[in-house]
């Protein structure tokens, strides 16, 4: 393992894993917080606070800064084929050990483990592709640029660097981030959400056991004072962030101004047009596991499906037909296909536009809240349910309502269902379902969204392509991981060298023409 300097920060009250209390990790150990500010974290399938979060405060921001500063030059410097064996180890031990980091995964989110696993598996992806990073980091070499004159470019780390991320995919979002950021050469503090933290130290744990060095990766838990020390700490070079929109604005704003660089992505509403040609069947199918899987806290689940013409009555139909055969319920349920929202104040404000919808016009033709699990149960359950003939004026179309909600808008024509989309203040994902192949590909022409589906509802896009929306599902110039991600964790170097032979140099006083 490499060895680092000792990060500059003291330890003395570094605490081993407390039941019932998630820590920070700094330095590579766990460092009990100090603010005297903690948060609950919910069972979300019950109900009871089953641990609490420790809140950092600024000075313990400052001290996971010191641990990752302290780290960089010897991890710059870990050669590209030591930090290859390192992110092999790391892929491994989290494939590994992927069945108890679900279950933290359900424990805290609720989501169930078949669901936890997906998660996994698509960062483990990302793990993955950034164990190419040799390849990765190749420059480019341009030979006798000008006589005698060789140039290159070369790709560098920012230095320490900073991850904060939402609750709805606790694992896989900080890989989408610290996989890349690492095998870059640069050093990451983690500010995981305060809702579901513990997968986060679990991560950090495998980390370590993966041969990390001590201060590349760092985890601080908490709020907004947590963020905001991240945002204007001199020492953090660049900030990733995934969330709500108001908050990713914030983000941005905020962290530029301060000079960073920053990547912020958004919420979400994202439209499945149904045209009268496709197949009913598999766009059913395809609507309702994009709705409802993970109980549609998802940034990419299908929340509006855009019925075009006369398919709306069958396409309606086929949806409804799906939805008693859903089981709902909690993880620790083998049969259970979808788990409870994430907090009693979610649940209760996803459940509300099922009350201002129907009273602003829309049709409720399956109401969550009469699932037992909402009625008598103290998880926070709810239903699934569908919205139909919603219209755009609709608070639950203006909203993104982050819950098992699926609306359906009928339009009459292709034209008017991507006016829709591309009227649409979000601009995450899409999706198409057709048989026309030319009508599929004007959608892909003229739509305006950052990621398309073509049959596919949800298109998150491979690791080796990179994720981002559009509009104000994304503030920043660069989308996440894959190879915008090693763009945004490293900046290039232009080397113009030249090596004269013995008694040729003379001053030039001209400026530098390349000929
Ligand atoms: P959120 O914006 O409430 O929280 C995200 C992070 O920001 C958390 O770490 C949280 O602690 C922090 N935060 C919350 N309020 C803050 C404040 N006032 N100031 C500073 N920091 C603050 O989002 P969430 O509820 O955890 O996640 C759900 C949202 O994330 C949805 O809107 C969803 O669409 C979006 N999301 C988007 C993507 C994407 O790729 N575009 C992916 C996943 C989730």
């Amino acid at each position: 393992m490499t060895q680092v300097a000792e990060p500059a920060i003291d330890t003395t009250d570094a605490a081993s894993p407390t039941p019932g209390r998630v820590s920070h990790w700094i330095g590579g150990r766990l460092v009990a917080g100090r603010s005297g500010r903690q948060g609950d974290v919910y069972d979300p399938a019950t109900g009871v606070v089953a641990r609490t979060v420790d809140f950092a405060s600024a000075d313990e921001v400052d001290q996971a800064v010191a641990a990752a500063s302290a780290a960089f030059p010897a991890w710059r410097a870990t050669s590209l084929s030591k930090r290859t064996e390192i992110l092999f180890r790391i892929r491994n031990v989290v494939e590994q050990r992927r069945h108890e980091l679900a279950a933290h995964l359900t424990a805290e989110h609720g989501k169930v483990p078949s669901d936890a696993l997906g998660e996994i598996a698509r960062g483990i992806e990302n793990l993955e592709f950034a164990c190419g990073i040799p390849n990765l980091l190749k420059g480019g070499f341009t030979e006798q640029a000008s006589t005698g004159v060789d140039v290159y470019q070369i790709r560098q780390p920012l230095g320490v660097v900073a991850g904060i991320t939402p609750f709805n995919f606790p694992a896989m979002v900080p890989m989408w981030m610290f996989a890349t950021a690492i095998a870059t050469g640069n050093t990451f503090i983690l500010k995981p959400s305060e809702k579901d933290p513990s997968a986060a130290n679990f991560l950090a744990e495998l980390l370590a056991e993966a041969g990390v060095p001590d201060g590349v990766f760092n985890v601080v838990h908490g709020d907004k004072v947590a963020v905001d020390a991240i945002l204007e700490h001199p020492d953090i070079a660049a900030v990733s962030f995934v969330g709500s929109t108001p908050i990713a604005r914030h983000i941005y704003e905020t962290g530029t101004k301060a000079g960073k660089r920053v990547q912020a992505l958004g919420g979400a509403k994202n439209h499945m047009i149904v045209l009268p040609d496709a197949d009913i069947e598999m766009a059913a199918d395809a609507a309702v596991s994009a709705a409802y899987g993970s109980a549609g806290e998802r940034c990419m689940a299908i929340s509006v499906v855009v019925a075009v013409g006369e398919v709306a009555d069958s396409l309606v139909d086929a949806i409804t037909l799906r939805l008693p055969r859903i089981k709902v319920g909690p993880g620790s349920d083998p049969d259970a296909e979808m788990g409870p929202l994430v907090t009693r104040e979610h649940r209760d404000k996803v459940a509300s536009y099922l009350e201002s919808g129907p009273a602003q016009g829309a049709e409720l033709v399956v109401d969550g809240r009469q699932h037992v699990l909402y009625q008598e149960g103290q998880g926070f359950f709810l239903g699934l349910s569908l919205l139909d003939k919603v219209r755009p004026e609709m608070e639950c179309y203006r909203n993104e309502i982050f819950g098992p909600v699926l609306e359906i808008v009928r339009v009459p024509t292709y034209a008017e269902a991507v006016a829709l989309i591309n009227d649409n203040p979000y601009g995450n994902g899409t999706a198409i379902f057709t048989r026309d192949g030319g009508v599929a590909r004007q959608f892909q022409f003229e739509v305006n969204a950052g990621m398309v589906g073509i049959n596919v509802p949800i298109p998150v896009p491979v690791a080796y392509y990179s994720f981002g929306g559009w509009k104000s599902s994304l503030f920043g110039d660069l989308h996440m991981y894959g190879p915008e991600g090693i763009q945004f964790y490293t900046r290039a170097k232009i080397v113009t060298s030249r090596w004269p032979d013995p008694g040729t140099s003379k001053v030039d006083l001209g400026f530098p023409r390349t000929r």
